[in-house]
């Protein structure tokens, strides 16, 4: 029998907080004008990882360096990064290592190096195939660039992700149809489109209160989501999660593991993590985190309850949350009912040992009238319709 399989799997996240300029949407955790940090936070990243190390109890299946922007850094500093994780966990042969690419880095020189380091998946930032809609959201590249970047990682990788943004500023059906069209011609093997969301503290959130762009309302984004279910479908992608689609089953190992509540650790100034039925977050400041981390990597912690309790105790956290029943099923919830697959009565039995259809069966009924939930064997999964509500369903089951 293969003894991976007797390991708990968990996944990594290394969380890379910089970029050359600032989308307007943007509200990750990111910063521009700090590249002088660069170096000495690898170092940090490194030593964080290294604090983190597990024992052969553990397998390591999904390694994903996001951002920010990992590709803006030197290969050095990345392969540093995963040498790193090397040395501290074990991995799975087949595990997935994504990396999370913007357009404008992409050579077929650095893609090369991706690829020896250890990279076997891209996720790509491409949001649009419209240079107006790109300019207006800031995205340095260009649509053309952006085609070419991707024409060049299929060169070397056949894992490629594209990102896709619909209710962007001065977007239309056509231009968005256009981008769908174009992106299909490529084929990459995962699409993720999100519709845009105009957080507090953007740029775009200024723009919008100053009335000097308007964005799609709810029903014209529904509209959109629709377009993209429908065409996405007759082009053979699975939508295997509401904002995701893939060939051949060419899932997300990684974004999955966050859907189904299994076990991540992030590293990085603000990186979420979830071991052990506990959630937190890093200390969300780069200068900050790699002051901490001097503190605290050198102390040998073995278990992972007693690594948690430390950082907790040593003020590395920006949030940390036990989870209590109600929050846990919520969670459970939203998340299942985001996947294809729906809600699983068995994983919910033998999580929460309680039973599914007796607890909800009133809403259960609600929704089925609705057309918003439907059955398939112990799964209960959104309808096409449903698919437009799901945070809501699931708020309603905890009310
Ligand atoms: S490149 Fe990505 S992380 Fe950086 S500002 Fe733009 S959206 Fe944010």
């Amino acid at each position: 029998m293969d003894t991976e399989l007797k390991k708990k799997h968990i996944g990594l996240y290394v969380h890379i907080p910089f970029c050359h300029t600032k989308c307007t949407y943007c509200d990750f955790n990111t910063y521009t004008g700090i590249e002088n940090l660069i170096e000495e936070f690898t170092t940090s990243i490194c030593n964080e990882i290294e604090f983190w190390s597990l024992d052969n109890s553990y397998i390591v299946d999904s390694i994903f360096i996001g951002g920010g922007t990992p590709s803006y850094i030197d290969i050095s500093e990345l392969e540093r990064i995963i040498q790193n994780i090397k040395s501290s966990f074990s991995i799975s042969k087949s595990s997935e290592v994504t990396l999370e690419i913007n357009p404008e880095d992409v050579t077929d020189k650095k893609a090369k190096s991706w690829k020896k380091i250890g990279i076997n998946r891209c996720s790509i930032g491409i949001q649009s195939l419209n240079d107006d809609e790109l300019k207006i959201i800031n995205r340095r590249h260009s649509a053309s660039k952006a085609i070419k970047s991707i024409e060049i990682l299929k060169n070397h990788f056949s894992n490629i992700s594209v990102d896709l943004i619909y209710g962007l500023p001065s977007q239309s059906i056509k231009t968005y149809q256009e981008t769908l069209n174009n992106i299909i011609k490529i084929n990459p093997s995962h699409i993720s489109a999100y519709s845009l969301q105009v957080e507090k503290g953007t740029f775009l959130n200024e723009q919008v209160s100053r009335k000097e762009v308007i964005v799609a309302n709810d029903d014209f984004s529904a509209e959109m989501y629709k377009i993209t279910q429908k065409f996405l479908k007759d082009n053979d992608y699975k939508n295997y999660e509401i904002s995701n689609w893939a060939k051949e089953n060419q899932f997300s190992k990684h974004n999955l593991k966050y859907w189904k509540l299994e076990p991540y650790i992030g590293f990085g100034p603000g990186a979420h993590s979830y071991m052990e039925n506990q959630r937190f977050s890093v200390i969300r400041s780069p200068k900050k985190y790699i002051h901490s981390i001097k503190k605290i990597y050198k102390e040998k912690k073995i278990k992972v309850k007693e690594k948690i309790k430390y950082l907790k105790e040593n003020d590395f956290f920006d949030v940390y949350e036990e989870h209590n029943l109600k929050n846990e099923i919520l969670e459970f919830l939203m998340l299942s009912l985001r996947l294809d697959q729906g809600i699983d009565t068995t994983k919910f039995k033998s999580k929460f040992d309680l039973n599914f259809e007796d607890l909800y069966k009133k809403k259960l009924e609600k929704y089925f009238c609705k057309n918003i939930l439907e059955k398939n064997n112990k799964f209960y999964k959104l309808t096409e319709k449903g698919k437009l509500f799901a945070n809501e369903v699931a708020n309603n089951f905890v009310d």
